[in-house]
């Protein structure tokens, strides 16, 4: 099947390449037959897959269709800048990302904290970390200058960052505030 055919049959649209290249790249986790593709874009904290998960799916603990790890973790997921670059583009749902170093005594203070906050907010957002000490490159990719900094992604831009040591309940608090 041709990259045009493929993207066809999953709904797009258009039929240009780079639309046809996007779509055949995405797993579409169904929930049962006939589910269109009204789902969120989520990208696998694991592999770096793109899946698309029905609304309606994100509270069952969805799987990536590729790797099979959980999309939903409930955690926070150390990740990689490959992965953070690529899930800050193409997500659908709301993105945040701790920087931090294993130096850094505030970023051990609040590594609890963020991962509480995960747990809380399991369903409506993802939160992940990125440790600036493994991957220093990163760290000035993003124009961190201290750490613990937090920054949130949303609609494949930063949508907003702040810098210190926060506990659960303000970070939930900062992550759903607009
Ligand atoms: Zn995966």
């Amino acid at each position: 099947m041709s990259p045009c055919e493929l993207a066809k049959r999953n709904g797009a649209g258009a039929c240009g390449a780079a639309r046809a290249h996007l779509y055949q790249n995405v797993n579409v986790i169904q929930a049962e037959k006939g589910i269109g593709m009204t789902g969120k874009k989520l990208t696998c904290l694991a592999c770096g897959q793109l899946n698309r998960v029905p609304a309606e799916r994100l509270g069952a603990a969805p799987k990536c269709g590729t790797c099979g790890a959980a999309l939903m973790p409930g955690k926070a997921i150390e990740v990689d800048p490959g992965i953070l670059a690529k899930a800050a583009r193409h997500d659908e749902l709301p993105l945040v990302a701790d920087f931090w170093a294993p130096w850094c005594g505030p970023c051990k203070m609040m590594a609890p904290h963020f991962g509480k906050a995960a747990q809380a907010l399991a369903r409506e957002a993802r939160l992940v970390k990125l440790n600036t000490e493994d991957h220093p490159e990163a760290g000035a990719a993003y124009n961190i200058r201290g750490i613990p900094t937090m920054v949130a992604f949303s609609g494949g831009r930063e949508a907003k960052r702040q810098s210190g040591a926060m506990q659960e309940a303000q970070i939930v608090g900062w992550i759903r505030a607009r």
